[in-house]
């Protein structure tokens, strides 16, 4: 498994840093957002690091495929699966990308306008 010792997101995969996990699948866990957006607002991230979705795309694009598996399986843990929910991949910093730790953000459970801010 390849992680960074000093990466927020690697630190909660390894529990060093506390968070409410909602799901842990074979290759992602799925944790609470700390500030969030909606009232489920769940982060959806592969155990292995990854800077973005770009990068874990041309490195190892069944890791992508397996974080919107389990971000749809989130979803429907979540109960918002049928009324319906966004899936964000922040991918760099004029995109708002604050953690450089592949995350998708699974956002539900009100109203979502587009486009978004
Ligand atoms: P980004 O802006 O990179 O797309 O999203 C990073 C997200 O990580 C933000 O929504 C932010 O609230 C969340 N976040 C940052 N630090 C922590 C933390 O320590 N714990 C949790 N659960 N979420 C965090």
């Amino acid at each position: 498994m390849s992680q960074q010792a000093d990466c927020l997101f690697c630190k909660i995969v390894r529990g060093e840093v506390p968070a409410e996990i909602v799901r842990e699948g074979e290759r992602t866990v799925a944790f609470r957002d700390i500030n969030p957006q909606a009232p489920t607002h769940v982060l959806v991230i592969p155990r292995d690091h990854h800077e973005n979705v770009a990068e874990a795309a041309a490195q190892d694009s069944g890791l992508v495929d397996a974080v919107v598996r389990d971000a749809h399986e989130v979803a429907v843990q979540e109960g918002i699966a049928d009324s319906g929910y966004r899936l964000v991949f922040n991918t760099g910093s004029g995109a708002g990308q604050t953690v450089f730790h592949l995350h998708g953000h699974v956002l539900g459970g009100r109203g979502l306008e587009w486009p978004p801010g």
